[in-house]
């Protein structure tokens, strides 16, 4: 969860801050124009760590490598490929345990793995995921419309204060329910028992909101939208329902995030991905450029 002590102060900073004409050379300063384009991984990113997320995606002081498939991330696709074509062609209602194995090694592709031995322990991984899957999915309600891997992109841009914002994202699933509710449904592939969020924190989670965002652009006239994270490790869902004072939280929270990379005020937030993070090891996070300068001390 987002550092409370940072987040309190900051609607004060936020109306200090528009009082003066700072904002407005900080503005030009940093040639921000704020006309920013999110998706719900960047979403995510910015929350957990506004310094970082300005380093790399607005300065671009700090370059991410080309992203390639590692062992759990390519059976994570996998698994997602062969979920695509289960419920395209109808899902457990058309389609059996096997049928879904089928698709599993139809769709199964072997890039990012390092050994044979290595695929065969993610494979056997993967199908075992997807039977226990097949057993929870028999017991899904049906919906008026189902649709899987859909990409989106808000054709105009979103406004959220004075920012302009460009919101694209890919849906696992969207479930269109006969009563007029939408679910969107993102597929968890990761470790048993790692980060099964709690309510409150998922809630506040600004990834859900663009992916809420973006599910309203694609269904205006829908009565109300829901956010699910399935868990296949443990086959457990955790949902938050778009009320209005849900959508205010956060999209208060996302402003405010905004003003201050604005103004080039983005703080750090030190949190799990510190120790890969790309920003410390360039040298350029505050939170850590003494204490390691310290320690090499020591060291050598
Ligand atoms: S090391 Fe941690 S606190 Fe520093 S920029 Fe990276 S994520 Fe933020």
């Amino acid at each position: 969860m987002r550092n409370k002590t940072s987040k309190d102060k900051l609607p004060g900073l936020k109306s200090e801050l528009k009082q003066n004409s700072f904002i407005l050379f900080m503005r030009k300063e940093f040639n921000t124009s704020m006309w920013i384009k999110l998706t719900p991984n960047m979403a995510g990113a910015l929350q957990t760590c506004p310094f970082s997320f300005q380093e790399k995606y607005l300065t671009k002081a700090v370059r991410e490598p080309a992203f390639g498939y590692n062992p759990a991330s390519r059976m994570g696709q996998n698994v997602h490929a062969a979920l695509d074509i289960f419920y395209k062609r109808g899902g457990s209602f058309n389609l059996s345990e096997m049928d879904l194995l089928d698709l599993l090694n139809q769709k199964w592709d072997s890039d990012g793995f390092f050994s044979i031995e290595e695929e065969l322990t993610y494979k056997q991984e993967a199908s075992r995921l997807l039977r226990n899957y097949y057993a929870h999915s028999i017991h899904e309600p049906s919906c008026q419309l189902r649709t899987t891997e859909t990409f989106h992109t808000t054709a105009t841009a979103v406004t959220l204060g004075q920012h302009k914002l460009n919101l694209s994202g890919r849906f696992d699933r969207l479930d269109l329910y006969g009563d007029g509710t939408l679910e969107v449904i993102d597929y968890k592939t990761g470790t048993a028992g790692a980060g099964f969020p709690g309510q409150e924190e998922f809630a506040g989670r600004l990834s859900n909101l663009i992916y809420f965002r973006l599910a309203k652009d694609l269904f205006p006239d829908v009565r109300e939208i829901t956010v699910s994270h399935y868990y296949l490790r443990s086959q457990r869902k955790i949902s938050v329902r778009y009320t209005s004072e849900v959508i205010e939280a956060a999209r208060t929270e996302l402003e405010i995030l905004l003003d201050e990379l604005e103004v080039g005020v983005a703080p750090t937030l030190v949190n799990h991905n510190c120790a890969w993070c790309l920003v410390r090891k360039a040298g350029r996070c505050h939170q850590f450029t003494q204490r390691e300068a310290e320690t090499e001390e020591i060291l050598f």
